[in-house]
Protein backbone atom coordinates (compact mmCIF):
# COMPACT_ATOMS: atom_id res chain seq x y z
CA UNK A 1 0.00 0.00 0.00
CA UNK A 2 1.51 3.53 -1.03
CA UNK A 3 0.76 6.77 0.32
CA UNK A 4 -0.83 5.74 3.66
CA UNK A 5 -1.92 8.81 5.31
CA UNK A 6 -0.67 8.50 8.87
CA UNK A 7 -2.47 10.27 11.87
CA UNK A 8 0.03 10.70 14.40
CA UNK A 9 2.64 8.52 16.34
CA UNK A 10 1.33 5.88 18.31
CA UNK A 11 -2.37 6.02 16.89
CA UNK A 12 -1.17 5.96 13.34
CA UNK A 13 0.70 2.76 13.93
CA UNK A 14 -1.96 0.83 15.68
CA UNK A 15 -4.64 2.13 13.00
CA UNK A 16 -2.95 1.19 10.59
CA UNK A 17 -1.89 -2.21 12.05
CA UNK A 18 -5.25 -2.92 13.10
CA UNK A 19 -6.55 -1.88 9.46
CA UNK A 20 -4.15 -4.17 8.22
CA UNK A 21 -5.00 -7.53 9.89
CA UNK A 22 -8.38 -6.69 9.18
CA UNK A 23 -7.71 -5.83 5.43
CA UNK A 24 -6.00 -8.77 4.90
CA UNK A 25 -7.52 -11.19 6.97
CA UNK A 26 -10.88 -10.19 4.73
CA UNK A 27 -8.85 -10.75 1.54
CA UNK A 28 -7.37 -14.08 2.68
CA UNK A 29 -10.76 -14.72 2.06
CA UNK A 30 -11.27 -14.00 -1.99
CA UNK A 31 -7.89 -15.31 -1.94
CA UNK A 32 -7.65 -18.62 -0.26
CA UNK A 33 -4.86 -20.01 -1.79
CA UNK A 34 -2.51 -17.43 -1.64
CA UNK A 35 0.59 -18.29 0.97
CA UNK A 36 2.15 -15.30 0.98
CA UNK A 37 -1.16 -13.34 2.21
CA UNK A 38 -1.31 -16.15 5.05
CA UNK A 39 1.99 -15.39 5.81
CA UNK A 40 1.57 -11.71 5.93
CA UNK A 41 -1.72 -11.58 7.98
CA UNK A 42 -0.64 -14.31 10.90
CA UNK A 43 3.09 -11.24 11.39
CA UNK A 44 0.44 -9.16 11.58
CA UNK A 45 -2.12 -10.49 14.41
CA UNK A 46 1.23 -10.94 16.56
CA UNK A 47 1.15 -7.26 16.09
CA UNK A 48 -2.38 -6.75 16.83
CA UNK A 49 -2.29 -7.29 20.43
CA UNK A 50 -0.16 -4.24 20.62
CA UNK A 51 -2.29 -2.41 18.41
CA UNK A 52 -5.43 -3.35 20.02
CA UNK A 53 -4.28 -2.25 23.31
CA UNK A 54 -3.46 1.24 21.77
CA UNK A 55 -7.17 1.36 20.08
CA UNK A 56 -8.83 0.14 23.47
CA UNK A 57 -6.96 2.94 25.65
CA UNK A 58 -7.33 6.00 23.53
CA UNK A 59 -10.57 8.32 24.55
CA UNK A 60 -11.13 9.44 20.82
CA UNK A 61 -13.53 6.77 18.35
CA UNK A 62 -11.49 5.18 15.70
CA UNK A 63 -13.13 3.24 12.95
CA UNK A 64 -11.53 1.39 10.08
CA UNK A 65 -13.85 0.81 7.03
CA UNK A 66 -13.32 -1.24 4.28
CA UNK A 67 -13.26 -1.03 0.66
CA UNK A 68 -16.64 -2.40 0.64
CA UNK A 69 -18.34 0.29 3.30
CA UNK A 70 -18.36 -2.15 6.46
CA UNK A 71 -16.96 -1.46 9.75
CA UNK A 72 -13.94 -3.00 10.23
CA UNK A 73 -12.55 -1.40 13.13
CA UNK A 74 -14.95 0.16 15.84
CA UNK A 75 -12.80 0.90 19.32
CA UNK A 76 -14.63 1.44 22.50
CA UNK A 77 -13.96 5.23 21.74
CA UNK A 78 -16.08 5.07 18.86
CA UNK A 79 -18.63 2.45 21.00
CA UNK A 80 -18.93 6.06 23.57
CA UNK A 81 -19.49 8.62 21.64
CA UNK A 82 -22.14 7.24 19.10
CA UNK A 83 -24.03 4.42 22.25
CA UNK A 84 -23.11 1.38 19.48
CA UNK A 85 -22.04 -1.84 20.96
CA UNK A 86 -18.85 -2.68 18.87
CA UNK A 87 -19.75 -6.30 18.58
CA UNK A 88 -23.35 -4.80 17.08
CA UNK A 89 -21.41 -2.18 14.73
CA UNK A 90 -18.36 -4.58 13.34
CA UNK A 91 -19.44 -5.47 10.18
CA UNK A 92 -21.80 -3.36 9.62
CA UNK A 93 -22.22 -0.97 6.85
CA UNK A 94 -20.71 2.42 7.94
CA UNK A 95 -24.24 4.80 6.76
CA UNK A 96 -25.99 1.84 8.96
CA UNK A 97 -23.91 3.33 12.32
CA UNK A 98 -22.84 6.66 11.30
CA UNK A 99 -26.33 8.81 10.42
CA UNK A 100 -25.20 11.72 9.50
CA UNK A 101 -27.68 14.89 10.58
CA UNK A 102 -27.77 18.91 11.08
CA UNK A 103 -28.17 20.12 14.52
CA UNK A 104 -32.23 19.53 14.08
CA UNK A 105 -31.43 16.33 13.51
CA UNK A 106 -32.54 16.21 9.83
CA UNK A 107 -30.35 14.09 7.14
CA UNK A 108 -28.05 15.71 4.87
CA UNK A 109 -27.08 14.17 1.91
CA UNK A 110 -24.67 11.73 1.81
CA UNK A 111 -21.80 14.11 -0.21
CA UNK A 112 -21.42 16.00 2.43
CA UNK A 113 -20.68 13.23 5.01
CA UNK A 114 -16.20 13.32 5.49
CA UNK A 115 -16.49 9.51 4.90
CA UNK A 116 -17.63 10.09 1.45
CA UNK A 117 -15.90 13.27 0.76
CA UNK A 118 -12.87 11.65 1.56
CA UNK A 119 -13.71 8.75 -0.51
CA UNK A 120 -14.12 11.06 -3.33
CA UNK A 121 -11.14 13.24 -3.14
CA UNK A 122 -8.65 11.05 -1.67
CA UNK A 123 -7.38 13.29 0.65
CA UNK A 124 -7.31 13.01 4.48
CA UNK A 125 -11.07 15.47 5.25
CA UNK A 126 -11.44 17.05 8.93
CA UNK A 127 -14.83 17.96 9.57
CA UNK A 128 -15.19 20.22 12.76
CA UNK A 129 -19.19 20.94 12.28
CA UNK A 130 -20.88 17.77 11.89
CA UNK A 131 -23.90 16.16 13.70
CA UNK A 132 -24.80 12.33 13.77
CA UNK A 133 -27.59 10.84 15.43
CA UNK A 134 -26.05 8.14 17.97
CA UNK A 135 -28.29 4.74 18.51
CA UNK A 136 -30.51 6.28 21.17
CA UNK A 137 -31.26 8.63 18.23
CA UNK A 138 -29.76 11.97 20.25
CA UNK A 139 -27.67 14.07 17.97
CA UNK A 140 -24.62 14.34 18.42
CA UNK A 141 -21.71 17.13 17.75
CA UNK A 142 -18.77 15.15 16.83
CA UNK A 143 -15.82 16.30 14.44
CA UNK A 144 -14.08 13.72 12.30
CA UNK A 145 -10.87 13.07 10.79
CA UNK A 146 -11.04 10.49 7.49
CA UNK A 147 -8.11 9.53 6.20
CA UNK A 148 -8.47 7.39 3.29
CA UNK A 149 -6.08 4.40 2.58
CA UNK A 150 -5.01 4.83 -1.25
CA UNK A 151 -3.12 2.55 -3.25
CA UNK A 152 -2.84 3.28 -6.89
CA UNK A 153 -5.13 5.94 -7.12
CA UNK A 154 -7.60 3.83 -5.54
CA UNK A 155 -9.26 4.03 -2.02
CA UNK A 156 -9.34 0.57 -0.43
CA UNK A 157 -10.79 1.58 3.07
CA UNK A 158 -11.09 4.85 5.12
CA UNK A 159 -9.80 5.45 8.70
CA UNK A 160 -12.18 7.68 10.70
CA UNK A 161 -10.65 9.46 13.90
CA UNK A 162 -13.81 10.68 16.20
CA UNK A 163 -14.16 13.02 19.00
CA UNK A 164 -17.45 13.89 21.15
CA UNK A 165 -17.53 18.01 20.60
CA UNK A 166 -21.24 18.80 22.25
CA UNK A 167 -19.11 20.80 25.21
CA UNK A 168 -17.33 22.76 22.95
CA UNK A 169 -19.99 23.46 20.28
CA UNK A 170 -22.33 24.52 23.07
CA UNK A 171 -19.70 27.23 24.66
CA UNK A 172 -19.13 28.33 20.65
CA UNK A 173 -22.89 28.67 20.60
CA UNK A 174 -22.91 31.00 23.88
CA UNK A 175 -19.86 33.06 23.31
CA UNK A 176 -22.00 33.79 19.75
CA UNK A 177 -25.07 34.42 21.52
CA UNK A 178 -23.33 36.60 23.26
CA UNK A 179 -21.87 38.61 20.23
CA UNK A 180 -24.90 38.16 18.56
CA UNK A 181 -26.95 39.99 21.92
CA UNK A 182 -24.06 42.50 22.28
CA UNK A 183 -23.94 43.76 18.74
CA UNK A 184 -27.62 43.90 18.20
CA UNK A 185 -27.80 45.93 21.47
CA UNK A 186 -24.99 48.17 20.68
CA UNK A 187 -26.33 49.51 16.66
CA UNK A 188 -29.26 51.29 18.29
CA UNK A 189 -27.27 53.28 20.13
CA UNK A 190 -23.97 54.04 17.70
CA UNK A 191 -26.73 54.54 14.78
CA UNK A 192 -28.01 57.25 16.88
CA UNK A 193 -25.03 58.76 17.51
CA UNK A 194 -23.92 58.58 13.89
CA UNK A 195 -27.63 60.10 12.85
CA UNK A 196 -26.60 63.39 15.40
CA UNK A 197 -23.43 63.89 14.00
CA UNK A 198 -24.61 63.86 10.11
CA UNK A 199 -27.32 67.00 11.78
CA UNK A 200 -24.48 68.78 13.17
CA UNK A 201 -22.75 68.15 10.10
CA UNK A 202 -25.43 69.32 7.95
CA UNK A 203 -25.20 73.22 7.25
CA UNK A 204 -29.03 73.38 7.05
CA UNK A 205 -29.27 72.23 10.54
CA UNK A 206 -26.32 73.37 12.29
CA UNK A 207 -23.85 75.83 12.05
CA UNK A 208 -20.41 75.16 13.66
CA UNK A 209 -16.99 76.72 12.64
CA UNK A 210 -14.39 74.91 10.45
CA UNK A 211 -12.24 73.20 13.03
CA UNK A 212 -15.54 71.82 14.99
CA UNK A 213 -16.38 70.29 11.64
CA UNK A 214 -13.22 68.58 11.34
CA UNK A 215 -13.66 67.01 14.56
CA UNK A 216 -17.02 66.09 13.57
CA UNK A 217 -15.91 64.12 10.61
CA UNK A 218 -13.48 62.16 12.23
CA UNK A 219 -15.98 61.16 14.82
CA UNK A 220 -18.67 60.79 12.09
CA UNK A 221 -16.35 58.52 10.11
CA UNK A 222 -15.49 56.32 13.08
CA UNK A 223 -19.05 56.26 14.40
CA UNK A 224 -19.72 54.64 10.37
CA UNK A 225 -16.89 52.09 11.45
CA UNK A 226 -18.19 51.25 14.51
CA UNK A 227 -22.06 50.52 12.54
CA UNK A 228 -19.87 48.40 9.96
CA UNK A 229 -18.00 46.44 12.58
CA UNK A 230 -21.57 45.65 14.78
CA UNK A 231 -23.07 44.94 11.66
CA UNK A 232 -20.15 42.49 10.73
CA UNK A 233 -19.89 40.86 14.52
CA UNK A 234 -23.88 40.50 13.98
CA UNK A 235 -23.86 38.75 10.62
CA UNK A 236 -21.11 36.60 11.49
CA UNK A 237 -22.13 35.08 14.73
CA UNK A 238 -25.55 34.67 13.16
CA UNK A 239 -23.42 32.63 10.22
CA UNK A 240 -21.34 30.96 12.95
CA UNK A 241 -24.63 29.70 14.64
CA UNK A 242 -26.59 28.62 12.10
CA UNK A 243 -29.24 31.44 12.07
CA UNK A 244 -28.66 33.31 9.24
CA UNK A 245 -31.95 33.86 7.18
CA UNK A 246 -31.87 31.99 4.24
CA UNK A 247 -34.78 31.60 1.91
CA UNK A 248 -32.63 29.19 -1.13
CA UNK A 249 -34.71 29.48 -4.14
CA UNK A 250 -33.95 29.24 -8.36
CA UNK A 251 -31.78 32.12 -9.48
CA UNK A 252 -30.07 32.47 -12.89
CA UNK A 253 -27.13 33.64 -12.29
CA UNK A 254 -26.28 35.24 -15.33
CA UNK A 255 -29.55 37.33 -15.11
CA UNK A 256 -28.61 37.93 -11.58
CA UNK A 257 -25.29 39.21 -12.32
CA UNK A 258 -25.88 41.53 -15.04
CA UNK A 259 -28.43 43.75 -13.06
CA UNK A 260 -25.98 43.04 -9.70
CA UNK A 261 -22.92 44.67 -12.53
CA UNK A 262 -25.58 47.36 -13.20
CA UNK A 263 -26.08 48.38 -9.64
CA UNK A 264 -22.18 47.91 -8.66
CA UNK A 265 -20.96 50.07 -11.66
CA UNK A 266 -20.75 53.41 -9.93
CA UNK A 267 -18.38 52.29 -6.90
CA UNK A 268 -15.60 51.79 -9.86
CA UNK A 269 -17.04 54.75 -11.91
CA UNK A 270 -16.19 56.81 -8.56
CA UNK A 271 -12.32 55.48 -8.10
CA UNK A 272 -11.96 55.88 -12.06
CA UNK A 273 -11.24 52.19 -12.53
CA UNK A 274 -12.78 50.13 -15.31
CA UNK A 275 -15.59 47.61 -14.86
CA UNK A 276 -16.04 44.56 -17.16
CA UNK A 277 -18.54 41.36 -16.99
CA UNK A 278 -17.65 38.45 -18.54
CA UNK A 279 -20.64 35.84 -19.59
CA UNK A 280 -19.44 31.90 -20.41
CA UNK A 281 -16.05 30.54 -21.46
CA UNK A 282 -13.77 32.23 -23.72
CA UNK A 283 -13.74 30.20 -26.03
CA UNK A 284 -17.67 29.34 -26.19
CA UNK A 285 -18.85 31.68 -29.51
CA UNK A 286 -21.99 33.10 -27.66
CA UNK A 287 -19.66 34.72 -24.96
CA UNK A 288 -20.53 38.19 -24.45
CA UNK A 289 -18.31 40.72 -22.70
CA UNK A 290 -19.35 43.59 -21.78
CA UNK A 291 -18.25 47.00 -20.66
CA UNK A 292 -19.97 47.37 -17.28
CA UNK A 293 -18.22 51.23 -16.68
CA UNK A 294 -20.95 52.31 -19.52
CA UNK A 295 -24.23 52.50 -18.04
CA UNK A 296 -25.50 49.48 -18.72
CA UNK A 297 -28.65 48.33 -21.55
CA UNK A 298 -28.66 44.75 -20.61
CA UNK A 299 -32.55 44.74 -21.86
CA UNK A 300 -31.46 45.45 -25.23
CA UNK A 301 -28.99 42.94 -26.22
CA UNK A 302 -30.24 39.80 -27.29
CA UNK A 303 -27.32 36.99 -26.63
CA UNK A 304 -27.93 33.70 -26.70
CA UNK A 305 -26.14 32.24 -24.05
CA UNK A 306 -25.98 28.96 -21.17
CA UNK A 307 -28.56 29.20 -18.02
CA UNK A 308 -26.52 29.07 -14.99
CA UNK A 309 -28.88 28.01 -12.73
CA UNK A 310 -28.06 27.25 -8.85
CA UNK A 311 -30.50 27.46 -5.83
CA UNK A 312 -29.40 29.89 -3.57
CA UNK A 313 -30.38 33.03 -1.46
CA UNK A 314 -30.34 35.69 -4.04
CA UNK A 315 -29.80 37.97 -0.96
CA UNK A 316 -27.19 36.19 0.44
CA UNK A 317 -25.30 35.85 -2.56
CA UNK A 318 -25.75 38.93 -3.09
CA UNK A 319 -23.84 40.35 -0.34
CA UNK A 320 -20.91 38.01 -1.38
CA UNK A 321 -20.24 39.30 -4.45
CA UNK A 322 -20.60 42.75 -3.42
CA UNK A 323 -18.49 42.14 -0.38
CA UNK A 324 -15.49 40.67 -3.19
CA UNK A 325 -16.25 43.71 -5.52
CA UNK A 326 -16.15 46.23 -2.85
CA UNK A 327 -13.09 44.93 -1.79
CA UNK A 328 -11.78 44.99 -5.22
CA UNK A 329 -12.85 48.43 -5.22
CA UNK A 330 -11.11 48.96 -1.49
CA UNK A 331 -7.74 47.23 -2.62
CA UNK A 332 -7.18 48.38 -6.24
CA UNK A 333 -6.08 51.98 -7.43
CA UNK A 334 -5.94 51.97 -10.90
CA UNK A 335 -6.66 49.13 -13.58
CA UNK A 336 -9.53 47.11 -13.93
CA UNK A 337 -12.16 45.20 -11.91
CA UNK A 338 -13.44 42.19 -13.84
CA UNK A 339 -16.67 39.75 -12.60
CA UNK A 340 -16.94 37.11 -14.46
CA UNK A 341 -19.78 33.81 -14.63
CA UNK A 342 -18.89 30.64 -16.56
CA UNK A 343 -19.43 26.90 -15.54
CA UNK A 344 -19.27 23.12 -16.75
CA UNK A 345 -22.74 20.91 -16.38
CA UNK A 346 -21.72 20.54 -12.39
CA UNK A 347 -20.58 24.01 -11.45
CA UNK A 348 -21.03 27.62 -11.72
CA UNK A 349 -17.93 29.77 -11.04
CA UNK A 350 -18.23 33.33 -10.24
CA UNK A 351 -14.98 35.16 -10.42
CA UNK A 352 -13.75 38.76 -9.06
CA UNK A 353 -10.46 40.15 -10.41
CA UNK A 354 -8.88 43.12 -9.72
CA UNK A 355 -5.44 44.75 -10.96
CA UNK A 356 -4.95 45.91 -6.94
CA UNK A 357 -2.33 45.70 -4.34
CA UNK A 358 -2.71 42.15 -4.05
CA UNK A 359 -1.90 39.48 -1.19
CA UNK A 360 1.31 37.99 0.25
CA UNK A 361 1.42 34.61 -0.55
CA UNK A 362 1.88 34.10 3.47
CA UNK A 363 -1.48 35.78 4.19
CA UNK A 364 -3.77 33.85 1.73
CA UNK A 365 -4.20 30.86 3.87
CA UNK A 366 -5.64 32.89 6.80
CA UNK A 367 -7.66 35.47 4.65
CA UNK A 368 -11.00 33.68 4.95
CA UNK A 369 -10.34 33.66 9.33
CA UNK A 370 -12.55 35.79 11.32
CA UNK A 371 -10.80 39.33 12.09
CA UNK A 372 -7.87 38.47 9.17
CA UNK A 373 -6.50 41.57 8.30
CA UNK A 374 -3.48 41.75 6.00
CA UNK A 375 -0.91 43.96 7.60
CA UNK A 376 0.72 46.54 5.54
CA UNK A 377 0.48 50.24 4.54
CA UNK A 378 -2.58 49.74 2.08
CA UNK A 379 -4.68 47.94 4.89
CA UNK A 380 -3.53 50.31 7.58
CA UNK A 381 -4.86 53.71 6.13
CA UNK A 382 -7.95 51.79 4.17
CA UNK A 383 -10.73 50.40 7.14
CA UNK A 384 -12.07 47.57 7.63
CA UNK A 385 -12.92 44.53 10.00
CA UNK A 386 -11.66 41.73 8.74
CA UNK A 387 -15.19 40.06 8.69
CA UNK A 388 -16.30 40.24 5.57
CA UNK A 389 -14.37 37.23 3.59
CA UNK A 390 -15.28 35.19 6.58
CA UNK A 391 -18.83 35.76 6.54
CA UNK A 392 -18.35 35.28 2.30
CA UNK A 393 -17.03 31.98 3.17
CA UNK A 394 -19.66 31.03 5.71
CA UNK A 395 -22.55 32.02 3.19
CA UNK A 396 -20.80 30.43 -0.01
CA UNK A 397 -20.41 26.64 2.27
CA UNK A 398 -24.34 27.12 3.40
CA UNK A 399 -24.69 26.58 -0.19
CA UNK A 400 -22.44 23.65 -0.25
CA UNK A 401 -19.96 25.59 -2.79
CA UNK A 402 -16.07 27.04 -2.20
CA UNK A 403 -14.34 30.13 -2.36
CA UNK A 404 -11.06 31.05 -2.88
CA UNK A 405 -8.23 33.36 -4.56
CA UNK A 406 -5.41 33.57 -6.27
CA UNK A 407 -2.69 36.42 -6.00
CA UNK A 408 0.00 37.89 -6.56
CA UNK A 409 1.69 40.69 -4.66
CA UNK A 410 1.86 43.94 -6.80
CA UNK A 411 -0.11 42.66 -9.92
CA UNK A 412 -3.68 41.81 -8.26
CA UNK A 413 -6.23 39.32 -7.48
CA UNK A 414 -8.98 37.07 -8.33
CA UNK A 415 -11.60 35.57 -5.91
CA UNK A 416 -13.66 32.42 -7.41
CA UNK A 417 -16.98 31.12 -5.72
CA UNK A 418 -18.00 27.58 -7.68
CA UNK A 419 -21.90 26.74 -6.54
CA UNK A 420 -23.54 23.85 -7.68
CA UNK A 421 -25.12 24.14 -10.70
CA UNK A 422 -28.46 22.94 -11.56
CA UNK A 423 -29.77 21.37 -14.77
CA UNK A 424 -32.24 23.03 -16.43
CA UNK A 425 -34.72 20.57 -15.69
CA UNK A 426 -34.09 20.30 -12.06
CA UNK A 427 -34.24 24.28 -12.16
CA UNK A 428 -37.82 24.24 -13.67
CA UNK A 429 -38.88 21.10 -11.46
CA UNK A 430 -37.85 23.72 -8.05
CA UNK A 431 -39.57 26.37 -9.44
CA UNK A 432 -42.36 24.72 -9.95
CA UNK A 433 -42.56 23.28 -6.72
CA UNK A 434 -41.77 26.83 -5.27
CA UNK A 435 -44.79 28.25 -7.01
CA UNK A 436 -47.16 25.45 -6.23
CA UNK A 437 -46.68 25.72 -2.82
CA UNK A 438 -44.87 28.28 -1.90
CA UNK A 439 -44.61 28.54 1.72
CA UNK A 440 -44.46 24.71 2.18
CA UNK A 441 -41.20 24.59 0.13
CA UNK A 442 -39.82 27.62 1.64
CA UNK A 443 -38.94 25.58 4.75
CA UNK A 444 -38.57 22.10 2.42
CA UNK A 445 -36.38 23.68 -0.06
CA UNK A 446 -33.34 22.80 2.23
CA UNK A 447 -29.75 22.62 2.10
CA UNK A 448 -30.41 19.25 1.44
CA UNK A 449 -32.01 19.76 -1.68
CA UNK A 450 -28.89 21.87 -2.88
CA UNK A 451 -26.34 19.38 -4.96
CA UNK A 452 -23.21 19.46 -3.50
CA UNK A 453 -20.10 20.32 -5.39
CA UNK A 454 -18.28 17.79 -6.72
CA UNK A 455 -14.84 16.82 -5.91
CA UNK A 456 -13.69 16.58 -9.72
CA UNK A 457 -11.39 18.39 -10.79
CA UNK A 458 -12.38 19.59 -14.54
CA UNK A 459 -15.25 18.78 -16.29
CA UNK A 460 -14.60 17.45 -20.23
CA UNK A 461 -17.37 19.36 -21.11
CA UNK A 462 -16.30 22.72 -20.64
CA UNK A 463 -12.80 22.30 -18.35
CA UNK A 464 -13.81 24.69 -15.98
CA UNK A 465 -11.83 23.79 -12.83
CA UNK A 466 -13.68 23.10 -9.16
CA UNK A 467 -10.70 22.71 -6.84
CA UNK A 468 -8.80 25.62 -5.33
CA UNK A 469 -5.82 25.04 -7.32
CA UNK A 470 -6.82 25.45 -10.22
CA UNK A 471 -9.15 27.81 -10.97
CA UNK A 472 -9.03 29.69 -14.54
CA UNK A 473 -12.45 29.98 -15.77
P1 LIG B 1 -11.86 44.04 5.48
O1 LIG B 1 -13.05 44.62 6.15
O2 LIG B 1 -10.59 44.28 6.22
O3 LIG B 1 -11.77 44.41 4.04
P2 LIG B 1 -12.23 41.31 4.60
O4 LIG B 1 -12.50 40.08 5.39
O5 LIG B 1 -13.18 41.66 3.52
O6 LIG B 1 -12.07 42.47 5.64
O7 LIG B 1 -10.79 41.15 3.97
C1 LIG B 1 -9.72 40.69 4.78
C2 LIG B 1 -8.42 41.23 4.28
O8 LIG B 1 -8.11 40.65 3.02
C3 LIG B 1 -8.40 42.72 4.03
O9 LIG B 1 -8.11 43.43 5.19
C4 LIG B 1 -7.31 42.86 2.98
O10 LIG B 1 -6.06 42.89 3.65
C5 LIG B 1 -7.39 41.57 2.22
N1 LIG B 1 -8.11 41.69 0.95
C6 LIG B 1 -9.39 41.30 0.71
N2 LIG B 1 -9.72 41.50 -0.59
C7 LIG B 1 -8.62 42.02 -1.18
C8 LIG B 1 -8.33 42.43 -2.53
N3 LIG B 1 -9.22 42.35 -3.51
N4 LIG B 1 -7.06 42.90 -2.77
C9 LIG B 1 -6.14 42.98 -1.79
N5 LIG B 1 -6.37 42.60 -0.50
C10 LIG B 1 -7.59 42.13 -0.20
Amino acid sequence: MQNITVIGGGLAGALVLGGLVWFVATRRGKKKNSASNNKLASSLRDERAKSDFILNAIEDGVVFVGEDGSIGLFNPGAAKITGWEQADAQGLEWKSVFEFVDAKGAPVPDDVTPFIRAQRSTQPIHDNTANIKGKSGKVIAVSFTVSPLVDKGKVNALVAVLRDVSAERQEAAQRAEFISTASHEMRTPVAAIEGYLSLALNEKVATIDSRAKDFLEKAHASARHLGELFQDLLTSSKAEDGRLTNHPEVVEMGGFMEQLTSDLHFAAQKKNLVMEFTIGNDSVLNDQVIDASAPPSFANQKVVRPLYFVQVDPDRIREVITNLFDNACKYTDKGKISLGLTGNDKVVQLYIRDTGHGIPPEDVPHLFEKFYRVDNSATRTIGGTGLGLFICRKIVELYHGRIWLESKLGEGSSFYINLPRLSTQQAEALQAKQEAEPKAVDAEVSLNDIPSTPETTTAPSTGVPTTPGNPTP
